[in-house]
């Protein structure tokens, strides 16, 4: 069974266990409001039934909006059953519904652009466009309480998962800067406990990634020229599905730099630029 916390009025997350040989431990759904209610996020398709119980008894059976950060398993899995049983209505950025369609071709999500409003009673929940994990990732903004609901973004425990085909670490960053720039006073993200300190918890983040940028430039120098080569010299004594992750997000940094033009590719060698 899953566990219950209430953060503060009106804000309350519902833990499930990932599923054996996730990347995440457990993922958070989070309910907002006390009638009218909106939901964040539906978690893995194996845990729908008890996300939909939850719900039911959270909200008495009246989910008014389903807001999804984006199209991952674990935060779009419950949604089609969810969507069914309370007739909520669903938002999701355009880039995402069409990732959307093949793992929940019964959902029919609203279109939510950068910046756009939703509304639930008093509160207004703006749409806050931040790809880079996903291609059409979104935050959700509460300005009156300086609450960002930050989806996979900002997590406390680990740093995410940003890595090809899909992921774009230079979207990432950028991303990360306009979260920053909202100074919010807490983030309550999709993994792991809320954000307290969402600027230092960033600027922490924002150092690492650039800590391994370096990382990446000086292998390339000292002519480590693959990925797999490159993780094994960075990330030693880790386990293979960590070794496996992490040279996917060695990737991604050596994509990053390609894009600047510092790095250049030939075959499955990166070089450093002349
Ligand atoms: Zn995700």
């Amino acid at each position: 069974m899953g566990t219950t916390e209430i953060h503060e009025d009106g804000v309350r997350t519902l833990r499930v266990d990932s599923p054996p040989g996730s990347h995440m431990k457990n993922v958070l759904v989070t309910l907002v409001g006390e009638g009218p209610y909106i939901l964040i996020d539906t978690g893995y398709p194996e845990c729908a039934n008890e996300v939909v119980a939850w719900v039911a008894s959270e909200t008495g059976g009246s989910l008014d909006t389903l807001l999804l950060t984006h199209h991952h398993q674990d935060h779009l899995g419950g949604a089609e059953a969810i969507v069914a049983v309370t007739g909520a209505a669903t938002w999701a950025h355009p880039i995402e519904i069409e990732l959307m369609k093949e793992r929940a071709p019964s959902l029919a999500p609203a279109p939510l652009e950068d910046k756009e409003i939703v509304r639930l009673g008093e509160v207004e929940f703006k749409a806050v466009f931040t790809p880079g994990h996903s291609p059409g990732h979104l935050a959700f903004w509460c300005e009156a309480r300086r609450i960002l609901f930050g989806g996979d973004n900002v997590l406390m425990e680990t740093s995410t998962w940003v890595g090809p085909p899909r992921g774009n670490l230079r979207d990432f960053l950028a991303s990360l800067e306009v979260e920053r720039a909202l100074a919010p006073r807490v983030i309550y993200s999709g993994h792991g406990p809320p954000v307290e300190d969402p600027v230092g918890r960033i600027d922490a983040l924002l150092h690492h990634r650039t800590r391994r940028e370096g990382q990446v430039l000086e292998a390339l120098a000292a002519g480590v020229e693959t990925p797999e080569e490159m993780a094994a010299s960075i990330y030693r004594g880790v386990g293979e599905k960590t070794m496996r992750i992490g040279t996917a997000m060695l990737a991604g940094h050596l994509e990053k730099l390609i894009e600047e033009g510092r790095v250049r590719r030939e075959g499955v060698r990166y070089l450093l630029a002349e």
